[in-house]
């Protein structure tokens, strides 16, 4: 019987991939309800205002691989999201090297050009190779990854895909296999001589990573700048910056959401999930309200899930170890600046907004570098003079900030949410003060235009948005904790070893970044659970 605070699916969090799935679960029919813990929907896909008049999206900041059925079937451009194409990536060295990358592949050739003929010649080749390799493994990132076991006969129709994958796609699966397990160095030295090229190609593998570039398993994170995806109707296919933030695409998923038929409840923060015989039966939530509902979905990272929101003894001992060793500590520091000045980088011409401005600026360094950053990051010590990004959304949307002013988003590479000595609290504004004195060579004047800055370290990144390590991506996504083996071998396809418990969040396949395709993926899977195996046959044979 179907009651007040009794409900076919509670969803634990109000992230994308909550709303997302609450969006298709409703639309499937179930009475649905959202759960999150802030007074603000999206999670790590918000836009808050850091200072009176200056408003930043506190987690992501661009857009590129939300999932073309996500766009199309929340409706989100005609909700008003609209998203504006990143301009080229300008990589700044310490030598005075300029390189200017963007999707036009003659440009970048000319401009690697000036630093070596040879990797002029070899771009388009890689640019190929890789695209080749993205169209092999980029399908999968909307379907469930099947166990591989077979312990489930709901697993035959995806095992025998990859099958039949893999056979069409044989001659690809040597490169595939190598660029999943080689290091980025590795990869970008068969191909590429000059070390600014390297370094700015290769800076990707060192994102939300304590590996360095000369790790084994980092290159394959070459395949994200292949992973854009958009709609005919005005979604994005490549990094673009979104009017109003990132928070306008959760509050158009909210909307589109509550459309469907789903509560949407925020300050709602679950305090356990409830179990009974083996099976989940609700949540309780801070201050004693109780729901009850068979299916819960969990948009919570899966430390904060099993070890945080479950009872003790509701998993077995081995799963709980593999989600304890689960890696998901975050390495960097995001800063937001309220400026009262364009940024301008020394080295390139022209006055007003120049196209570097509208896309992504990287002060970058030899990969050899990175590696020595991060191996600081892993032995606890904020890397001294680490990789660092930087983007001004202002120029794409001059209503984030008051008029003729900025803000700069920064994202400081190499720093460790555990450190060895100190802690954040007290480590915050000098770690902020080293970064923004490094930029202040490559910008001058950025020092003196700040009126207001915002620094979030991974342990503030992890008490805002609730992800456990302050890591992005709800786990690194290596290797090792990818496609079935994520988050944990044997449970990738969103199911639990609770009965009923789900999982929607970046924690799963297929991984972090504003995609959409968690949520979507896992709310499949609850409603083929719900049809049930005999209803599925049946409906199959009468489609046949
Ligand atoms: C600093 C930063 C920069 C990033 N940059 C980019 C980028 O530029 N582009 C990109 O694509 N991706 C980026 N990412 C990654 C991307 O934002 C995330 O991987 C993605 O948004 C995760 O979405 P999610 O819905 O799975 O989880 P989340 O967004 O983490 O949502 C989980 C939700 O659950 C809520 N919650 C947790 N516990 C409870 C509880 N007990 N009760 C109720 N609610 C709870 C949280 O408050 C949160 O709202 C970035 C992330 C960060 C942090």
């Amino acid at each position: 019987m179907s009651g007040a605070g009794t409900y076919d699916a509670i969803i634990v969090g109000g992230g994308h991939n909550g709303l997302v799935a609450g969006f298709y679960l409703a639309r499937a029919g179930l009475r649905t309800v959202v759960l999150e813990r802030r007074e603000l929907v999206g999670g790590c896909c918000v836009t808050e205002e850091f200072a009176p008049g200056y408003r930043a999206s506190s987690g992501a900041y661009v857009l590129s691989m939300l999932r073309e059925a996500v766009w199309k079937d929340m409706r989100l451009v005609e909700r008003g999201v609209v998203v504006d194409p990143a301009g080229p990536s300008l990589n700044l060295f310490a030598d005075g090297t300029r390189l200017e990358l963007s999707d036009d592949l003659a440009a970048s050739q000319a401009a690697v050009a000036e630093l070596s003929a040879a990797d002029a010649a070899a771009l388009p080749r890689f640019e190929a190779d890789l695209a080749e390799l993205a169209g092999l493994v980029m399908p999968l990132i909307d379907t469930t990854a099947p166990d591989p076991q077979l312990r489930r006969l709901g697993d035959l129709p995806g095992l025998l895909k990859l099958g039949g994958l893999a056979a069409r796609k044989r001659k690809l699966i040597d490169e595939a296999l190598f660029l999943f397990s080689t290091s980025v160095s590795q990869y970008l030295g068969e191909r590429f001589e000059s070390e600014h090229v390297k370094a700015s190609i290769g800076w990707h593998a060192i994102n939300d990573s304590v590996g360095g570039p000369s790790t084994p398993g980092t290159a394959y994170v070459l395949l994200h700048d292949h992973a854009a995806e958009g709609t005919e109707e005005g979604g994005v296919r490549a990094w673009g910056f979104v009017r109003g933030g990132m928070g306008v695409v959760t509050e158009a998923m909210a909307a589109a959401a509550r459309e469907a038929g789903t509560e949407v409840r925020t300050g709602a923060e679950v305090e356990s999930i409830l179990v009974e015989d083996g099976s989940v039966a609700g949540v309780a939530l801070a201050g004693g309200e109780e729901l009850r509902a068979p299916i819960v979905l969990s948009n919570a990272d899966p430390k904060r899930t099993f070890l945080g929101l479950l009872p003790e003894g509701a998993v077995p001992t081995e799963f709980s170890a593999a989600v304890r060793e689960y890696r998901s500590e975050g390495t960097s520091v995001k800063i937001n600046l309220a400026v009262d000045a364009l940024p301008r980088a020394t080295g390139m011409p022209g006055a007003g907004v120049q196209p570097y401005h509208r896309g992504i600026m990287e002060v970058n360094q030899p990969l050899a570098e990175m590696d020595r950053a991060q191996a600081e990051a892993r032995a606890g010590r904020p890397g001294k003079d680490p990789h660092i990004e930087l983007c001004i959304p202002t120029v794409h949307d001059p209503s984030l900030a008051p008029a003729g002013h900025h803000i700069v988003t920064i994202d400081v590479n190499s720093q460790p949410y555990t450190l060895a000595e100190g802690s954040w609290d007290e480590l915050r504004e000098e770690i902020a003060d080293a970064a923004i004195d490094k930029l202040e060579a490559y910008f001058p004047g950025l020092k003196r235009s700040i009126v207001h800055r915002e620094v979030l370290t991974p342990l503030d990144l992890e008490r805002r948005l609730g992800i456990t390590g302050g890591h992005a991506l709800h786990g690194e996504m290596s290797f090792d904790q990818l496609f079935t083996l994520r988050p944990v071998r044997g449970w990738a396809d969103y199911r639990t070893p609770v009965g009923g418990l789900y999982l929607c969040g970046a924690g799963t396949h297929p991984g972090g970044g504003v995609t959409g395709a968690n949520g979507r993926n896992a709310a499949r899977e609850v409603l083929r659970d719900r049809q049930g195996i005999g209803e599925r046959l049946r409906s199959r044979l009468a489609r046949a």
